[in-house]
């Protein structure tokens, strides 16, 4: 039976982590709510920790302090259990592998199956929608070396699609896109975070996505709710209004923000 879960989300409260043999913390007591159904975008200045968030709420770093994700503590899930529910596209790097691009659009649904059930044709589907979706069907059956890195980055796009979970964290997404996919990102975005996913147990989630961007234009645009980290801490987390009236972004990027983007603006016309 499909039913919708009350109480979902994301809860940090003194989350801390560093790397193995790091001598200073990564991140430092970090609390904040992070509710089902948000467009949360984390912006900061490079290495302010933006990273290793996304890598302690998917339980690939340990962490001190407390992580629940949809009451349970992440430290406490199978790997599987969270591949469930959230979806991780990280930072583009260099492909040592030579699968096509169906093939590593499907592992997203690997993925999502706990590795355990044989495919079924529903997979086949989901991964032709997902390529779809991407802009690949040209590209399918391409090895990934032979991409460019804006084609790999929707590649890995695609294959978090394809997980099909209600948690989707994507890691400097547009960094490699050209304008035109940048935008078409934007709309999936916005029209996928309206949405609901049924997990397999068949419990409605609401879609809720954390994204890290470099583009403050484009976070303030997607975003309900803003992180803005500096140095490891969590300097600001509220809404859009509050985050331009708190002067958090400048205290990030050590620059006057908004002056910064009215300058991008001064090349048109007025009117
Ligand atoms: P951001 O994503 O904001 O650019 P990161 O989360 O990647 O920053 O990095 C936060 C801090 O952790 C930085 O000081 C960085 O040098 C350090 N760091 C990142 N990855 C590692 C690692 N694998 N080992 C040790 N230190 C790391």
């Amino acid at each position: 039976m499909t039913g919708t879960a009350a109480g979902m989300g994301i809860s940090l409260r003194g989350v801390s982590a560093t790397y193995p043999g790091a001598r200073v913390e990564a991140l430092g007591d970090i609390s904040c709510d992070l509710p089902a159904g948000a467009r949360i975008c984390i912006l900061g200045e490079n290495g302010c920790g933006k990273t290793t968030l996304l890598r302690v709420l998917t339980g690939l770093l340990p962490y001190e302090g407390s992580i629940t994700l949809d009451g349970i503590e992440v430290s406490s899930m199978r790997r599987t259990d969270i591949a469930s529910r959230v979806a991780l596209m990280a930072q583009i790097s260099p492909v040592y592998f030579a699968y096509t691009v169906r093939e590593t659009v499907l592992l997203g649904r690997y993925a999502a199956t706990r590795g355990g059930h044989a495919l079924r044709l529903s997979d086949d589907e989901i991964v032709e929608e997902c390529l779809s979706m991407a802009g690949l069907q040209e590209l399918a059956q391409r090895p990934l070396t032979e991409l460019s890195g804006g084609q790999l980055q929707r590649v890995f796009l695609a294959r978090a699609w394809a997980q099909r979970t209600p948690y989707l964290l994507l890691d400097e997404p547009t960094n490699h896109l050209d304008l035109r996919y940048q935008e078409g990102l934007a709309q999936e975005l916005l029209s996928w975070s309206a949405g609901e996913t049924v997990t397999a147990s068949g419990v409605s989630h609401r879609n809720t996505f954390i994204g890290v961007f470099h583009d403050v234009a484009l976070a303030l645009r997607l975003a309900d709710m803003l992180l803005i980290m500096r140095g490891g801490r969590l300097i600001y987390c509220g809404d859009r209004q509050g985050a331009l009236e708190s002067h958090a972004l400048d205290e990030a990027y050590g620059l006057d923000v908004i002056e910064h983007m009215r300058r991008a603006l001064d090349v048109f016309p007025e009117g």
